[in-house]
């Protein structure tokens, strides 16, 4: 990137540091030429890669929609998802991938779902990761359960 000050084409990061919410990163830039400072601010771009091979930009109206259904019937809001949305990207984004297919996309919804409410995480589980016996429920239980005796996990 250009320095502002005086067009040099090349500048060296002196520092870099995440944004709150994990959404962009802001560098701290100095030009080798005239020593001048200036600072830029990045976002990501994030790509899902469909099954079918398809490209497309990662939206968190996807990812809603996507577990809207395993919600069903369950004391989960609208703006719940949203958070719930809000917290899948910022988890993929944080993990530093440009592109991702929905598999992945399935396995960073799997944590946020199953801290909103353990009914739906239990549904989507069971889809996405083709629980195909009783065993397969009994053992997403019993982690569930395990979790709920961990006293560290209690007062979250
Ligand atoms: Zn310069």
């Amino acid at each position: 990137m250009h320095c502002p000050f005086c067009r040099h084409p090349d500048s060296r990061v002196i520092d870099s540091r995440t944004s709150d919410d994990g959404l962009s990163i802001r560098r701290r830039r100095q030009c080798p030429e005239c020593g001048g400072r200036f600072t830029t601010t990045e976002t990501a771009s994030l790509n899902v890669i469909k099954r079918s091979g398809v490209m497309e930009p990662f939206s968190r109206e996807k990812v809603i929609s996507g577990v809207r259904k395993a919600c069903q019937g369950r004391p989960v809001t609208e703006a719940d998802l949203a958070v719930l949305a809000q917290r899948v990207e910022e988890a993929v984004r944080q993990t530093g991938v440009s592109q991702l297919d929905t598999n992945e996309i399935g396995l960073a919804i799997l944590g946020p779902l199953r801290d909103l409410d353990e009914v739906a995480y239990l549904r989507f589980a069971s889809v996405y990761q083709a629980f195909d016996s009783l065993d397969d429920f009994e053992s997403a239980i019993t982690d569930l359960r395990a979790d709920h005796a961990d006293p560290e996990l209690a007062d979250r």
